[in-house]
């Protein structure tokens, strides 16, 4: 076999300090294993990304790396850039220094014990690793059914993303590199792998609860995501309107002739409440509609702008610690 190639583990953090000692103890005892087992090079990393969090965070990431750089570095993002854009920073900050990087949430949601076999699918030639919830059972009814409810829309919708992944996943170099040349700053990084293609397969777990703490994704959250996941990978909301302007359009032909009719029919006396059941509805549709068209104009006003998805304040790495 040839020699055991570098994995870096990209861990976004906002206010994990709950968590951040197990996640940390679990995943360095992994490392020792897959580094025995000569699956990764001594070489490989877990970073901790700092996502501008207000506790004790990046000082518990500080530590980590003080007293065990051979396992830990560490990411500090200059402000909150939010979920997508700090794992986004993580992989740029280290693609150059690793053969493959895994994403992974802090609090232990997902299965560490599935890392073993992402490895070995990398080596047998995939170039994306996706983990997969094979089951959803200590998540509550409500988050499974919006969660599911979500990953069909987006099918229906007609962006390409795999069925219950989120984001732990497996990258090679190569692809970071194609991603790096993805310039968009709405992010939805789970339309975006798969668009890059490659050879790419699932492995399957079951999802744990959170370890501590409490989740950083409140339903506002969740729901600006869903939509942002939406309006970036289909237009179909768009061709939505049209459809719906054309069925408007016909219906309104179908009322002034029938408008004609009861005029000359000597019944036109009817209709208050038609007329203003029929202003709400037209003027609700339009006001909807005008929202969804807003959503792709803020998307694109966003896009122009090109600010920076992530500004990296500190990156410990090693000894040799530098600040950007
Ligand atoms: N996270 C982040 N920045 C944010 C919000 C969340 O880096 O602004 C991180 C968080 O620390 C966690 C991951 O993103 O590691 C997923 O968040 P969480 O577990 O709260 O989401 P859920 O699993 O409830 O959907
Ligand atoms: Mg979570």
């Amino acid at each position: 076999m040839t020699a055991p190639e570098i994995l870096y583990m990209i861990v976004p953090c906002y206010n994990e300090q709950e968590v951040l000692g197990e996640t940390s103890a679990q995943l360095k005892a992994k490392y020792t294993c897959l580094i025995e087992n000569k699956l990764i090079s001594p070489e490989s990393r877990i970073v901790f990304v700092n996502d501008g969090s207000k506790d004790e965070t990046w000082n518990i990431i500080s530590k980590l790396h003080e007293d065990e750089p051979q396992f830990f570095s560490g990411i500090n993002l200059a402000h909150n850039s939010g979920h997508q854009n700090a794992v986004l920073a993580g992989l740029m900050t280290v693609r150059e220094l690793c053969d493959m990087a895994i994403t992974m949430d802090a609090d232990l949601q997902d299965d560490i014990n599935t890392i073993d076999e992402m490895v070995k699918k990398y080596y047998e030639g995939n170039q994306v690793v996706y983990g997969v919830r094979s089951a959803r059972k200590t998540d509550t009814f409500f988050k499974k059914f919006t969660a599911e409810g979500f990953y069909k829309f987006m099918k229906l919708m007609g962006a390409d993303v795999v069925y219950n992944h989120a984001d732990f996943r497996l990258m090679s170099k190569r692809v970071l590199n194609e991603l790096a040349d993805f310039q968009e700053v709405n992010l939805f990084l789970r339309g975006m792998i798969p668009l890059i293609g490659f050879q790419s397969c699932n492995v399957y777990y079951e999802r744990h609860e959170r370890f501590a703490g409490e989740s950083k994704y409140p339903l506002k959250k969740m729901m600006s995501f869903a939509i942002n996941g939406i309006t970036s990978f289909s237009t179909k909301p768009l061709k939505f309107i049209t459809g719906l302007g054309f069925i408007m359009s016909i219906l309104s032909v179908c009322a002034f002739i029938w408008a004609f009719i009861a005029k000359f029919g000597g019944f036109s006396e009817l209709g208050w409440s038609s007329t203003m059941c029929s202003i709400w509805l037209i003027g609700g549709l339009q006001l909807f509609c005008l929202g969804i068209i807003g959503e792709y104009v803020g998307k694109i006003y966003a896009e122009v702008k090109h600010r920076p998805r992530f500004i990296v304040a500190d990156f410990l790495n090693n000894d040799k610690n530098q600040n950007q």
